[in-house]
């Protein structure tokens, strides 16, 4: 080509290749590629295992397959009624006879030599004759079959209209070409080294282009490692500017008052909870905690006390939850208490009517007797004009933080309250420490006694009849059953054509391969039928509210026995009467996951039980899914699941967090990561970083890439 290759940098429009007209452009920016380096970027979501050979009569009747023919016959070229050009020839391998055909491509007819030895890539028709099985491909893509020299895993890209998989290929391919000597790696060498990583260029290149699957394998390890690391740094950097000063030390810390109200002693970990928080509490500098527990270990109760020290010395508490429901809830809880102890208390939502609201913005901007000391809402309440007198404390339940810049508008105000987020996310502490790597973290590792435990079976197709007696006995004692599938309809069943392999099912102990999917629809369908008698319904995604609502009304009611779903039960059930949650291909869901669906049931008095149904039957799928047999507890959940499936997964799953807390960091590689260690080397990689060179001013490749990242948006606070 006629240009100079410094002429390109990954600032580059696409437009800039050739043959990328205009129309080009604007489909590239459609799948969110506008410059050079966002080509260079985007990677294969899957690639056709090309690598796979089978004999024909093994052959994939649902997908593509390669196969490895000799040409047995000459080829044959025909005209066709409208001009079209036809080759035909026969080929075979040991297992049987193939005819092949080529449309419009006569020039073939002398590549195909007989004798001379293919790999075929297409799909394989097989029908029946006098002769026994013919087989039969229509344009596969062919390729001279040299033993170890053809690339095993091709690419297949994100697409949209406008490109084709052979452009996008070629773009790269030239982009790589031209770029290729800029690449620089902005890893620093020691990190590379110590996590045994391959170069940026020897990354992008295989991602691309796999020379073979390990090399494939150590691409997609680093590619997610950058993703990670970048993640970690840019939160490990937001996390660094705190300890601010001016909050109010609440020195009077005697809470027994308070204490001697609740209907129970604190656990263990609730009082290390309390410490915790009264230590923060105690000084001028802001507490900035975290309080994480899951559902039922006792937010509340630890939350009152914060308060309780808080109203003590005189000042005034915010507690504010997601939804009117909630804060109403805590209030009708902690009112009473409060106003036991002599203190004012006031609910402020929505549904307040205009005199009462200013009643309680007189109150809140008050001093003395007219004081209102608690005040409960919605996260709404300080976006509204609300004065405080004396706001020393604001908690928030479910995980809602406040960023920098609702701290500087509270700081404009002249308040700077210490502050308690809770969360009923348990996650791992190596997850916590970047996650919420600006806040302190307390929690709640143990449920108040009493909790009855949900006993959890693993068991795999075998025990079906078993499990159906399970839900006719539970159904006959008047229990209620839950059962998820991980899909609705059985077409969605693959999300690749099969004899693709999955970005994600790459990993570095090899290929991933996963059982079929359960589909609620049919599986709801086969249930009725071998269930006569009990009322089966299902409830997915995909229906309209009203009709979810109709089904999930019948459930609560006591009408529907069983309800077959896909996870969409996830959010907001809660019906005491299910005793048994029946869990379908659970190697699918995260631990996590699979924890937050067992909760749904052991809510009331019955005794409950999980099952979870398997068929993956390799060791490392079983060994995951024991841990939900010997334990109930979140937190040693979470650690499992992080350990086991993979932080691309496990942040997956916590993304809707993860993303907040970031500030809408978008992970492309590590969703689909399956390397456990990846991601405790990439925090631990940008904590080592960051404490050694905090302003980055000693790698200034990765200061000018974060800076960057961080301008872009993907991270604001
Ligand atoms: P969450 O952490 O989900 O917010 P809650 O604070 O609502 O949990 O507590 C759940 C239930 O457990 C409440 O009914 C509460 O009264 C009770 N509870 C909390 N702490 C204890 C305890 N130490 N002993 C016994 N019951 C407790
Ligand atoms: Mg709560």
């Amino acid at each position: 080509m006629a240009y100079k290759t410094t002429e390109f940098n990954t600032a580059s429009p696409v437009s800039a290749l050739p043959g990328v007209g205009p129309a080009k452009q604007a489909a590239y920016k459609k799948i969110g590629v506008s410059t050079l380096g966002d080509l260079i970027n985007h990677v294969p979501r899957a690639y056709e295992n090309r690598g796979e050979i089978r004999p024909l009569d093994c052959s994939r009747d649902d997908g593509k397959t390669a196969v490895v023919l000799t040409v047995c016959t000459p080829v044959q070229s025909s005209r066709l009624r409208g001009g079209k050009t036809v080759i035909k020839f026969r080929a075979s391998d040991d297992s049987g006879l193939c005819d092949l055909v080529f449309f419009n491509q006569p020039y073939l007819k002398g590549t195909f030599v007989t004798g001379s030895v293919w790999r075929f890539w297409g799909k394989v028709e097989r029908r029946l004759t006098r002769n026994g099985m013919r087989y039969s491909m229509s344009s596969p893509v062919y390729e001279r079959w040299e033993p170890g020299m053809l690339q095993d895993f091709t690419p297949v890209y994100p697409l949209t209209e406008g490109l084709t998989q052979k452009q996008i290929a070629r773009d790269i391919a030239e982009t790589l070409r031209l770029l290729s000597p800029q690449i620089t790696d902005i890893l620093p060498q020691e990190i590379i080294s110590k996590y045994r990583l391959c170069t940026l260029a020897y990354a992008l290149r295989n991602i691309h282009n796999p020379e073979n699957y390990p090399a494939l394998a150590a691409a997609k390890r680093r590619l997610v490692f950058d993703e990670l690391f970048t993640f970690s740094l840019l939160v490990a950097r937001q996390g660094m500017h705190r300890r601010e000063t001016g909050a109010f030390p609440c020195v009077k810390q005697n809470i027994s008052p308070l204490l001697s109200l609740l209907p129970f002693e604190l656990t263990e970990a609730q009082k290390r909870c309390v410490r915790e928080i009264a230590a923060d509490m105690k000084t001028d500098v802001r507490m900035s905690r975290i309080l994480i527990g899951d559902v039922g270990s006792g937010k509340t109760a630890v939350a009152a006390a914060a308060i309780c020290i808080c109203l003590m010395n005189g000042r005034q508490a915010a507690l504010m939850a997601p939804t009117e429901i909630l804060a109403s809830q805590h209030y009708s809880d902690l009112s009473p208490v409060f106003e036991k102890l002599g203190f004012r208390c006031a609910l402020l939502t929505g549904s307040v009517s205009a005199a009462q609201k200013k009643r309680i913005k007189a109150g809140l901007s008050a001093d003395g007797e007219e004081k209102i000391d608690l005040v409960i809402g919605t996260h709404a309440l300080l976006t509204e004009d609300v004065a405080f007198s004396s706001l020393s404390l604001i908690v928030t339940d479910e995980q809602h933080r406040f960023g920098v810049e609702q701290r500087a508008a509270l700081a404009e105000k002249g308040l700077f309250p210490h502050m308690l987020s809770m969360s009923a996310t348990p996650i791992p502490r190596s997850l916590a420490l970047v996650l919420y790597g600006d806040l302190d973290i307390s929690r709640i590792d143990e449920m108040p006694p009493g909790r009855q435990k949900t006993d959890t079976y693993l068991v795999d197709e075998s025990k079906r009849a078993r499990v159906n007696a399970f839900i006719e006995r539970t159904v006959a004692d008047g229990g209620q059953v839950y059962v998820v599938c991980p899909s609705i309809d059985e077409q969605e069943n693959e999300t690749y054509d099969s004899g693709e392999v999955g970005l994600d099912e790459i990993t570095e102990s090899g290929l991933l391969s996963k059982p079929p999917l359960k589909a609620a629809k049919v599986y709801a369908e086969q249930l009725r039928q071998t269930l006569p008698g009990i009322t089966v319904a299902l409830i997915h995604g995909r229906m309209k509210a009203a009709e979810k609502e109709a089904v999930m009304t019948g459930f609560v009611a006591g009408d529907i026995n069983v309800l077959v779903s896909t996870t969409v039960i996830e959010v907001g059930v809660n019906v005491a009467n299910a005793s048994l949650m029946i869990i379908e291909n659970a190697e699918r869901f995260g631990l996590s996951q699979l924890h937050q669906l067992r909760g749904r049931v052991g809510r009331g008095k019955r005794k409950s039980c999980c099952i979870l149904i398997s068929d993956d039957s390799s060791v490392s799928s079983h060994e995951r899914l024991s841990v939900m047999c010997e334990t109930n507890n979140g937190f040693e959940i979470a650690e499992a699941d992080l350990r086991t499936r993979g932080p691309g997964d496990f942040i997956a799953a916590h993304r809707g967090d993860a993303i907040r807390q970031s500030g809408g960091f978008k992970f492309r590689l590590a969703d689909v990561s399956g390397d456990a260690g990846a991601f405790a080397c990439a925090t631990e990689a940008a904590r080592e970083i960051i404490t050694t060179d905090p302003d980055l001013s000693a790698h200034p490749l990765l200061k000018d890439y974060i800076d960057k990242t961080a301008a872009a948006g993907t991270i604001t606070d």
